[in-house]
């Protein structure tokens, strides 16, 4: 992958892909981190004196101008963080575009309108994305969240500029490529979240590099009717049960289930003796503490999805209990997942992971070994 400090950027139009994806609310932005995630690259620029154009999306407009989808507030945060101005565009692509991109001084910071406002974006649009080149020499992707995707902003462009990764999506690269290329073991994979379908993809790809998989949320009990188990209400995936009852026979005993379970009544009964009349949200405390002594052992572990219904206590119990043993974990530890990230934000230990990926989609699909578009293009 060519990487970003390798290009020459000395004094030149840069543009980058971010993900400013930020939650709103009121027109105001509720948590900067993935501002703050794409910084070092800013300011690496800055410092080399480039003209800096910043393009992302931001919610999902679907091709359409959203008002409350605007970027205006994130280039006011930008301003805050770098403490100094940021340029805002209300339009990504044109002429109006193409004037402001001139007027740039060296070290200027200039943010577009969201990408999405425009069909192209999502639809990979060659003639869109060169739009977007022809106002830059240089194209760095910073936006590992959406690398994932073919869209214009993250793939097309490539065909028109020198490209380049940035900071963090060289870091999200080297930190997820070593769980796959030589991790240290004992190597746990811990899985859970609500679908078995969005997971088995990369459960069957770690399944080859761990020494074990811990499954919890609603996707256990997809596992619990592979074995014939009574699952009550609870959440599961019918279709998806032979695919469950395949992995489990092919794993090799390295898909460990929960052996407890909280009910929404809040009881903890045997994984093999729930009642018809109710739904499990949550790992009980055996599982817990088995699944606590594993983790704090091993030398590497991956984690995506809660455990549980996070969200509602006292079900958040399960999902702490892993983020707490992977925080006292010595090994090296990771966790990607939207979901999952928020609970170790919320419990504040995310100082306490060697790496917390900022994307969830994205790392699943690096993990599972599949070409990322986004990436992709970066090294041909
Ligand atoms: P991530 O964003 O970390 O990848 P997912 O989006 O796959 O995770 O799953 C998170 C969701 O799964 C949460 O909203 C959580 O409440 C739900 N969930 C977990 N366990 C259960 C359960 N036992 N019953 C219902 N929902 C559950
Ligand atoms: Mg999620």
């Amino acid at each position: 992958m060519r990487l970003l400090k390798e290009a020459d950027v000395a004094g030149k139009i840069v543009i980058v892909r971010v993900d400013f994806n930020v939650p709103l609310k009121d027109g105001k932005i509720t948590d900067d981190k993935r501002i703050r995630a794409v910084l070092p690259t800013i300011e690496y620029l800055r410092k080399k004196k480039a003209r800096i154009v910043l393009i992302s999306h931001l919610g999902r407009p679907d091709g359409k101008v959203a008002d409350d989808l605007r970027l205006a507030p994130v280039a006011d945060r930008l301003s805050k963080l770098l403490k100094y101005p940021v340029h805002y565009e209300p339009d990504c692509i044109g002429s109006d575009v193409e004037f402001a991109v001139r007027g740039l001084h060296e070290s200027d910071v200039l943010l577009l309108e969201n990408l999405r406002f425009y069909p192209e974006e999502e639809a990979d649009d060659a003639g869109f994305a060169q739009k977007l080149a022809v106002l830059a020499e240089v194209y760095v992707n910073d936006a590992f969240a959406v690398s994932h995707r073919a869209h214009a902003s993250v793939h097309a462009i490539a065909k028109f500029l020198p490209s380049y990764a940035g900071f963090l999506l060289e870091k999200e690269v080297k930190m997820l490529s070593s769980l796959l290329k030589s991790p240290k073991h004992p190597f746990i994979a811990i899985m859970g979240g609500a679908k078995v379908s969005d997971k088995i993809g990369v459960i069957e790809s770690l399944l080859k590099k761990v020494d074990a998989v811990l499954i919890g949320g609603a996707m256990m009990f997809t596992f619990y009717k592979a074995l014939n188990y009574e699952v009550g209400k609870s959440k599961f995936e019918a279709d998806k049960i032979a695919l469950a009852k395949s992995l489990l026979k092919n794993s090799n005993k390295k898909i460990v289930l929960p052996t407890d379970v909280v009910l929404s009544d809040k009881r903890v009964v045997p994984a093999d003796k729930m009642p018809k009349n109710s739904a499990g949200f949550d790992i009980g405390p055996e599982t817990r503490a088995i699944y606590a002594e594993m983790i704090k052992e091993a030398k590497t572990v991956f984690w995506n999805g809660p455990m549980g219904l996070f969200e509602q206590k006292p079900f958040d119990r399960g999902t702490l209990a892993v983020a707490k043993a992977m925080s006292e974990c010595r090994g090296v530890t990771v966790v990607g997942g939207g979901d999952s990230v928020s609970a170790i934000e919320k419990a504040n230990l995310e100082k306490k992971f060697s790496h917390v990926s900022t994307g969830g989609g994205a790392s699943l699909e690096f993990l599972e070994g599949k070409k990322l578009p986004g990436i992709d293009v970066l090294e041909h």
